[in-house]
């Protein structure tokens, strides 16, 4: 029998994933958000799945660690996709790729004028090839979270971030200006692993295709 993991991350991921999963006829064993375990068992003998921090799901796929996984397209572009064949957008996790900056900052004229802007972001590829194309010169500022904060302290001007309701955003007097492009979920195989566990991978992608579609 062919082992085939799955890797996955806690969450919106994980929750929003359940039904795909159930649709490829793989029930997991136990919840990730109760259980601390990383390794968890599906009804199926032959499918597990690991649960990892978003932002390494490419990582393990790539490496062959797991077979498939689930990523948002944000974590695909800063990863880089080597190595990863990216069969179906699940359309799930939906949210944009935003700019946005304090509340009264005039972006369109800053812009305009040519002036030099600091972007703080976990996104510094998105955010790097965004400005490129427009021409904007920027200074780059890596964070890791709570990007928000950032320009209200004076860090940066603009922040590159992933909205969905923007509730975030207005609880913190900032407003998106520009969207970067739409965000959703792909389903990830590593290159290696879809040739040589074909048969069995290749109905779980079909499953999750035809349940994408609905
Ligand atoms: P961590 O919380 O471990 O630092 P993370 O913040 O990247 O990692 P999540 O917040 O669970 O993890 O986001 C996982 C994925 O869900 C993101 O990569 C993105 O594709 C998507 N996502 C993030 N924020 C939203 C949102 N507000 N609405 C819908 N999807 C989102
Ligand atoms: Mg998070």
């Amino acid at each position: 029998m062919t082992q085939i993991t799955l890797a996955l991350s806690k969450g919106r991921i994980f929750e929003e994933t359940l039904p795909l999963l159930a649709a490829a006829g793989i029930v997991p064993s136990e919840s990730p958000e109760s259980s601390r375990k990383l390794i968890i068992g599906t009804n199926r003998p032959e499918v597990r799945l690991i649960i990892v921090r978003a932002s390494d799901v490419p990582t393990y796929v790539q490496h062959g660690a797991a077979d498939l996984g689930i990523a948002g397209k944000d974590v695909l572009i800063e990863h880089g996709g080597e190595g990863l064949y990216q069969p179906v957008d699940l359309n799930i996790a939906k949210c944009r790729m935003m700019v946005a900056t304090p509340v009264g900052f005039d972006y369109q004229a800053a812009v305009r004028r040519g002036a030099r802007l600091r972007v703080a972001t976990k996104y510094v590829n998105t955010a790097r090839l965004h400005f490129a194309e427009k021409g904007v010169h920027v200074d780059l500022i890596k964070l890791y979270g709570s990007m928000e904060l950032a320009p209200l302290v004076g860090l940066a001007d603009v922040i590159v971030d992933l909205v969905s309701t923007g509730g975030t955003l207005k609880a913190n007097n900032l407003v998106a200006v520009e969207e970067i492009m739409p965000i959703s979920s792909r389903l990830v195989v590593n290159q290696a692993a879809l040739k040589l566990k074909h048969d069995t991978l290749q109905p779980i992608i079909e499953a999750f295709r035809a349940a994408a579609q609905k």
